[in-house]
């Protein structure tokens, strides 16, 4: 075995690229649904996905410079995700394996996240802090299960970011723009919630949308939303790796591209003697290297696809880590 294509499409993003089996990276392409205004509408994200498919596998083939005819694998992320979009995916997988006989495997999306991350950054059993529009999460390997140290109790990071930028006027996503925002803003108090070692911000979205309605400015409120919800994290994580006593911390996911986190964590860090990395922008989002790489990681592990399908709901603590 030598080439993986991997086939991302979860959510905004559908992705492909070609891995080798020893985890170098021959391409990684991929179109982003966008809106100016409003959110995901999660039909109209399956139907951008269908459009695009053919021209991105297209890509990702002529990138890496081989012909579909020599891939050994193919790696679809088979959840969790919007199912209509899961079920593109899929389906280019199972195009792909009826059409030219290729084998198929499916990966886990957020751990794929996590190990790209550690391919990518060379870090072995860190701390990871998984921060996407969905998911928020501390995780950390505790025999052969990723564990959820803490997480968020309604909405992921990126959403909350997403809900308040649409709140304000801003497109999807809306994060980056709130990065800029906070860098003219000052502090007003929004509620900080921790509950033991989970998150919440649903209550802390309301409170800056009605805050933002009774004439409070744009900046304050996007600096006191980064302030606050990169506060919270930063507590569950230092709890993590001092429970753990791991000595790096991994930050992963499309959030992992804003600045003001990345300083928070690595101020908690050195204070803890840990190693803080996050993932280069271009691996930290949602793209396809990284279900190429899982793929190979499950294929080479001994795991087999049994029928085609997706699980829009499944949590990486239920999965075997078996490489
Ligand atoms: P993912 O689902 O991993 O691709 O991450 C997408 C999420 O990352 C979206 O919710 C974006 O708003 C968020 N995001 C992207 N860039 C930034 C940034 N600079 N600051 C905060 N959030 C960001
Ligand atoms: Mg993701």
């Amino acid at each position: 075995m030598r080439y993986c294509l991997g086939i991302e499409s979860t959510a905004h993003t559908f992705g492909a690229a070609v891995v080798t089996v020893d985890g170098e990276i021959l391409s990684n392409e991929k179109e982003m649904f966008a809106t100016l205004s409003g959110g995901m509408i999660p039909n109209e994200v399956a139907d951008h996905h269908r459009k695009v498919k053919d021209r991105v596998i297209e890509r990702a083939l002529q990138q890496a410079g081989i012909d579909i005819s020599v891939v050994d694998l193919v790696s679809y992320s088979h959840g969790p995700g919007l199912p209509p979009s899961l079920l593109v995916g899929m389906e280019c997988a199972k195009e792909l394996h009826d059409k030219y006989g290729l084998t198929v495997i499916g990966a886990n999306h957020a751990l794929a996240h996590l190990t790209i991350g550690s391919l990518v950054c060379k870090v072995v059993d860190p701390v990871y802090v998984y921060v996407s529009g969905v998911n928020t999460q501390v995780i950390a390997l505790a025999g052969n299960r990723y564990r959820i140290f803490g997480e968020t109790l309604d909405v992921g990071l990126g959403n909350a970011l997403d809900k308040f930028g649409r709140a304000i006027g801003l497109g999807f996503p809306a994060g980056p723009e709130i990065e800029n925002l906070a860098q003219e803003g000052s502090y007003v108090e929004l509620p900080y919630v921790v509950k033991g070692m989970d998150v919440s911000f649903a209550g802390l979205v309301t409170k800056a949308q009605q805050l933002f309605s009774k004439g409070v400015s744009k900046e304050d409120l996007c600096y006191s939303m980064q302030e606050v919800c990169f506060a919270m994290l930063a507590e569950v994580t230092e709890r993590a790796v001092a429970h753990t006593e791991k000595k790096d911390v991994l930050l992963i996911g499309g959030v992992a591209a804003n600045k003001r986190l990345c300083t928070i964590l690595d101020v908690m860090c050195t204070a803890r003697k840990a190693r803080f990395h996050a993932a280069p922008l271009k691996y930290a989002g949602d793209q396809a290297a990284m279900i190429a790489w899982q793929g190979v990681l499950n294929y080479l592990g001994g795991k087999r696809l049994e029928t085609f399908e997706f699980y829009p709901h499944e949590r990486i603590d239920e999965i075997d880590v078996v490489w």
